[in-house]
């Protein structure tokens, strides 16, 4: 039986400058300090608590974890497949591994959407990242078009098929890579996909990774769920078999919330 930690990611999005960052990640800890049973998992690793603040927080969300002393992982939202170069605006793996980073979201529906990254652009990345040692959470979902035309699991293999691509199964033996699905409808939107939902499509991502990297790579994949997920929905969701973690957008930006997903999550695993 594996044992898969979830994962609790806060995406922040473009929220939080640096000042902000530092004094959240403290508050998150010293909330999570003053509760001597929520500190005792935490500390544990009964969970992972991750949060993704924009690249100009990073360092100083960083210095808050360091200070607090409560185990928390870092990321980044994006990165560029190259190491440097021509590419104004971009900030690259490397840097984000020398700031501290362990994680990087690729392929966030608002990227694919607002910013036109395509699946091959992903795939590009997701051989950066792992190539350099930095674990990508691969977002995946479908848009609500997709859902009503009965095209969901298409729409995520051709998603997985190219992220995928030209990348061997010892990449992911170890546990390497993450992969939320999140459909396009349930984000920031309040409608959370339902858990039956949420578990019939975290089992097809798995079964996918079965199928290409084998059994060991399927088992060791972290799926995690993303969309509207609140505390009040939390346990729901995390009863679920398949479904290893929430990436969280909007509940994650305030500490009550967020350590309410956290702590139901617990609940659910004690
Ligand atoms: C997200 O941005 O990945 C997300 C899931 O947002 P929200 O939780 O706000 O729906």
């Amino acid at each position: 039986m594996v044992n898969r930690v979830p994962l609790l990611a806060g995406n922040w999005k473009m929220n939080k400058g640096p000042l902000e960052a530092e004094n959240f990640v403290k508050d998150l800890a010293s909330t999570i300090h003053d509760n001597e049973s929520l500190s005792k998992a935490v500390k544990a690793r009964i969970v992972e608590i991750g949060v993704f603040p924009p690249f100009v927080s990073l360092e100083r969300a960083k210095k808050g974890i360091f200070i607090s002393g409560i185990p928390m992982s870092l990321g980044a939202q994006n990165m560029h497949w190259e190491d440097n170069g021509a590419f104004t605006g971009e900030v690259s793996g490397e840097m984000l591994k020398e700031v501290g980073c362990k994680y990087v979201i690729l392929g966030h529906s608002e990227r694919r959407h607002i910013f036109r990254e395509t699946n091959e652009m992903i795939g590009k990345k997701m051989k950066k990242a792992l190539s350099i040692g930095l674990k990508p959470i691969l977002c995946v979902g479908e848009t609500l078009e997709e859902r009503d035309g009965g095209i969901t699991e298409s729409v995520v293999e051709e998603q997985l098929e190219e992220a995928f691509r030209g990348l061997t199964g010892p990449l992911n033996q170890e546990g390497n890579v993450i992969i939320a699905y999140e459909p396009v409808w349930a984000i920031g939107t309040g409608r959370k996909a339902s858990d039956e939902d949420a578990q019939r499509m975290c089992l097809f991502i798995r079964k996918f990774i079965g199928d290409k990297f084998g059994f060991t790579a399927a088992q060791n994949v972290r799926i995690l769920y993303g969309g509207s997920v609140k505390p009040d929905n939390t346990k729901g969701l995390m009863s679920q078999a398949d479904v290893d973690g929430a990436l969280i957008g909007g509940a994650s930006l305030d500490v009550e919330s967020f350590l309410g997903i956290v702590k139901n999550t617990i609940d659910v695993l004690l």
